[in-house]
């Protein structure tokens, strides 16, 4: 092996400056074949919903931990994928190496963000002449091309989350100047330093129990380890509680009550329940739903027993498997 190596690094050595050149112009094309081909992949192992059934909860999750790409790199060639099934034309740019990926990506972000602020639908033409028109220019120039374009408001950096290897959650947000000075008045008023991630957590500690309280649920803490009477549901709760939960049992077989939801909460431990043919379980704890084991056209119940736990990639799987690819395809492009 080390003998294969010496000997390459020899050859390269060897070659004369013209065959240098030209050797590397050779395989950077062969390079960009092979990630038109990585794409094509990607798009098909999509479409069957591969990565699902392999037991991850997203491609993303499935070309970080098995293709062993960046988490940027794995962003990029992702992104390049849909754009691709979106505008089919930009393939030929992405091979010649007219269109980077990076460029793509950015414009499917831009996009995409300005869909959502102009809620509306960029049409198929006006995607394909945006993508077209970055052919040849520099990311600083696609950037700025891209910006008077689709023009959106700040900010335009999405949420960005992402599961660590420590099963932690690293999550990055990007505040404006008049964002920040929120906090910054939080600070001075109350008189010491704050921790950013602290003073996030009290504010979301505050919504999470007028959420609870309006919802008819109370807070957990009061239900495990009750330390003052205040804090026990009074009768009159018990009984909103109790009424909420009758109406809700009898407003739709679909809908499913709170005691329930907890309790199937807590038998999947707040994870993806799904597990791939090996038996390995996804475990995610990001975009999770309630599925109906048996369904309820099928005369599944809301009970315990037939509600598990699936992240959406999984619950999408499910619904794929129970309803069949062609009918879900009209609601999922990425498996047409
Ligand atoms: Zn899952």
């Amino acid at each position: 092996m080390a003998n294969a190596v010496e000997n390459q690094t020899q050859d390269i050595r060897s070659m004369t400056n013209q065959e240098l050149v030209h050797k590397i112009c050779d395989v950077t094309k062969e390079e960009r074949r092979i990630t038109i081909e990585v794409l094509r992949l990607l798009r098909e192992i999509e479409r069957r919903q591969l990565f699902a059934e392999l037991g991850h909860s997203s491609l993303f999750a499935y070309c970080t931990n098995v293709l062993r790409y960046s988490e940027a790199a794995a962003c990029r060639r992702i992104e390049a994928m849909r754009a691709m099934r979106e505008t089919p034309e930009i393939e030929v740019k992405l091979e010649s190496g007219e269109l980077g990926l990076s460029a793509v990506t950015q414009a499917r972000t831009t996009i995409r963000h300005h869909e959502k602020f102009a809620k509306a639908k960029v049409t198929p033409e006006k995607r394909k002449d945006a993508m077209l028109s970055l052919c040849g220019q520099s990311k600083r120039e696609a950037d700025k091309a891209l910006a008077l374009e689709f023009s959106t408001p700040l900010p335009t950096t999405p949420v960005v989350q992402r599961e660590t290897a420590r099963g932690t959650t690293r999550v990055t947000i990007e505040f404006t100047e008049d964002e920040m000075e929120v906090f910054n008045e939080i600070k001075r008023l109350s008189g010491h330093p704050q921790n950013l991630k602290d003073t996030i957590l009290r504010l979301a500690a505050e919504e999470l129990t007028q959420l609870k309280k309006s919802r008819g649920e109370m807070p957990v803490r009061t239900r495990h380890s009750v330390s003052s009477k205040e804090n026990l549901p009074s009768p009159a709760e018990e009984k909103n509680e109790a009424n909420r939960r009758t109406s809700a049992m009898t407003k739709s077989p679909r809908s499913i009550p709170i005691s329930i939801k907890r309790s199937a909460w807590d038998k999947a431990g707040g994870r993806c329940e799904f597990r791939n043919a090996d038996g390995e379980r996804c475990d995610t704890k990001h975009a999770l739903e309630y599925d109906h084991i048996s369904p309820v056209a099928m005369g599944g119940h809301s009970n315990k027993e037939n509600l598990r736990l699936l992240c959406r990639q999984h619950n999408l799987l499910a619904a794929t498997q129970t309803l069949g690819p062609k009918l879900m395809s009209s609601f999922v492009p990425a498996i047409r």
